[in-house]
């Protein structure tokens, strides 16, 4: 083996290890009960479906969490395309890794205006409080991003969070999308 193999043979074996390590690292520091109170704070809201109060306190909790936990919120504006009138808001963030190469982990954050398809007839034309579509994997994000800011220095990729607005009622509009 000649010098320049082994340095790359070691760089590998190196990060391997390294993102493994960090990868180890998330899975423990991952706590339920943090996540839990996320998904809680949201569900306590109520319905979080576009034009709600509900929505609009949903997005001041996530900018307001990601400035508590140290990041930097940024907004994305945009219309819906699939009706007119509504006044989209992404809400995303960076952690610096060691590469420029990025990871988005991403959740929405909005709920479904009806339960189009809830077994029970008479709550179809009703918006859902959205415990787990919406709000869990919102939660499940929001710790992500709590933990993974104590791991900024090791972390092999950077990563992009993005909380989508305007993504569930999409399919009750147009069957495309
Ligand atoms: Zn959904």
């Amino acid at each position: 083996m000649n010098k320049t193999f082994i340095a790359i043979f070691l760089a590998i074996i190196i990060s391997i290890v390294n993102y493994n390590s960090v990868y180890a690292q998330t899975k423990q520091n991952f706590n339920a009960d943090n996540a839990y109170k996320y998904l809680k704070t949201q569900t306590d809201m109520g319905v979080r479906h576009y034009g709600s109060a509900g929505h609009s306190k949903v997005r001041a909790f996530i900018k307001n969490e990601m400035a508590r936990l140290g990041y930097k919120a940024e907004v994305h504006n945009f219309k819906a395309p699939y009706i007119e009138n509504r006044n989209g808001e992404n809400i995303y963030a960076f952690l610096k890794g060691k590469s420029d190469k990025y990871i988005i982990l991403a959740s929405h954050y909005d709920t479904r205006s009806v339960a189009e398809k809830d077994s029970t007839a008479a709550n179809r034309n009703k918006p859902i409080v959205g415990a787990n579509d919406g709000g869990s994997s919102t939660a499940v994000l929001l710790e992500l991003m709590r933990i993974l800011k104590q791991k900024e220095e090791q972390l092999p990729y950077s990563v992009a969070f993005v909380f989508f607005d305007l993504e569930d009622d999409g399919a009750i509009y147009n069957s495309n999308i």
